[in-house]
């Protein structure tokens, strides 16, 4: 009883934790224009959130630095079961133009695991709209 509802909350209004571990800033200027009343991400529930430990989706933007790697497990870690880590852009996907960098671990799955992949450079709004709305669908599927 208590599973369905926490289910049918996270269906109804995935909140969700934006990540840049490295990232230019291309891809989170996106993310935010997703977010904003133009394209508004809200219709759908999506509700950005300033602490890991009251999301449910991790938006994450940028290959993964050395410096930032220990973080983004932690940040990973504190986020409540069950979660998903969404992968905005090339450099998150497979770190891009940052591969083989002394300084970059590579994409953010080398780090944490992750459950959908949003190609570009950066993906425009209507893309990152679109993986959530996938991604709330795969929620209702169970
Ligand atoms: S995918 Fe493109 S826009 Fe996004 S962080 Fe990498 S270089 Fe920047």
């Amino acid at each position: 009883m208590f599973e369905n509802l926490v289910k049918w909350s996270r269906v109804k209004s995935p909140w969700v934790y934006h990540l840049n571990s490295g990232s230019c800033n291309g891809c989170d200027i996106e993310i935010l224009a997703a977010l904003m009343p133009r394209f508004d991400a809200e219709r759908f529930g999506v509700r950005l959130q300033g602490t890991p430990r009251h999301a449910d989706v991790i938006v994450a933007t940028g290959p993964v630095t050395e410096q930032l790697k220990d973080r983004v497990i932690r940040i990973y870690e504190q986020v409540p079961e069950p979660k998903f880590v969404v992968a905005c852009g090339q450099c998150a996907i497979s770190g891009a133009v940052y591969e083989g960098s002394y300084c970059t671990e590579g994409g953010i799955d080398k780090v944490i695991p992750v459950a959908a992949y949003i190609p570009g450079c950066p993906p425009k709004p209507e893309a990152i709209l679109d993986a959530v709305v996938k991604l709330v669908t795969a929620l209702k599927e169970g």
